[in-house]
């Protein structure tokens, strides 16, 4: 299982290229026209997989790279956009829960009543865990990566790596009424679109799953999009990575 590798996931090339770019011995393989990148990360044995973007292309690259690479671990990393008003700009949260914004149940509103996030709740999601079908709130990192981030959160020294919780859907959410909503009532720390399908496959197939997000945006704070941010999270990644592998030597 040591041998086995860390698939270490990226919606977009900017979340990606730079990781592929440290890889010894890198190997691309389509798997169903979804690019991997095999090959060597500071001496550990890991597959780079370039998801593409949204819950959708998340699952089938994570189903693809579970069962065509048997990983040790997944870890899935990028930017998201910041829904907690004392985050920055790169800021990163390191995900402790994951949940779908997209499940929802809304109570019956008559015709004209209108759309009002106060009949809104986060429905819980259909799900395969401990190989029985079951109804869940929201999904968790495994304990020992996810305390491997927390190790390595000091080594990362532009901004601050914190706890939090994160929410994916298929959304790029602007409405600071519907930001202020999942903050205050589900303590959405940031959005993304992938980190809860994932979490969801890595658990069917029990595989340890860890979701690490970068602000790139936020839009309580007028901060704006910036995909550069993404270097700096798979920066991050490698001391994670060194905490999980080899925790006392660190990078
Ligand atoms: N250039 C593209 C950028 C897409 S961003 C465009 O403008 O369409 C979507 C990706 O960034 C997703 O993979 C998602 O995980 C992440 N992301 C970053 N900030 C986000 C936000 N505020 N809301 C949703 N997804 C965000």
């Amino acid at each position: 299982m040591q041998n086995a590798p860390i698939i270490i996931q990226g919606a977009m090339a900017s979340e990606t290229d730079y990781l592929i770019s440290l890889l010894k011995g890198c190997e691309k393989i389509l798997v169903g026209h979804y690019p991997f990148y095999k090959g060597e990360l500071d001496g550990v044995p890991v597959v780079v997989s370039r998801t593409l973007i949204g819950m959708v292309n998340a699952t089938a690259a994570t189903v693809l790279g579970i069962s065509h690479f048997a990983p040790r671990a997944v870890l899935n990393q990028g930017t998201c956009g910041g829904h907690d008003p004392n985050l920055h700009k790169g800021d990163i949260v390191i995900g402790k829960r994951y949940y779908n914004a997209a499940s929802v149940n809304t109570a019956f509103v008559p015709q004209g009543g209108g759309v009002n996030l106060a009949n809104w709740q986060i429905r819980k999601v259909e799900a395969v865990v401990d190989d029985a079908v079951c109804e869940v709130p929201y999904f968790s990192p495994d304990p020992a990566f996810y305390a491997a981030a927390l190790a390595a959160a000091p080594f990362y020294k532009h901004g601050r790596a914190v706890e939090g919780v994160i929410s994916s859907a298929d959304i790029w959410n602007r409405e600071l009424d519907r930001i202020n909503w999942a903050y205050q009532n589900y303590q959405s720390s940031a959005e993304e679109m992938e980190i809860a399908a994932v979490a969801q496959i890595c658990d069917t197939f029990h595989v340890p799953v860890l979701g690490v997000r970068i602000l790139s945006n936020n839009e309580i704070l007028g901060e704006d999009f910036d995909e550069s941010t993404g270097v700096l999270c798979q920066e991050f990644c490698r001391h994670i990575l060194a905490q999980y592998t080899s925790p006392k030597e660190g990078l």
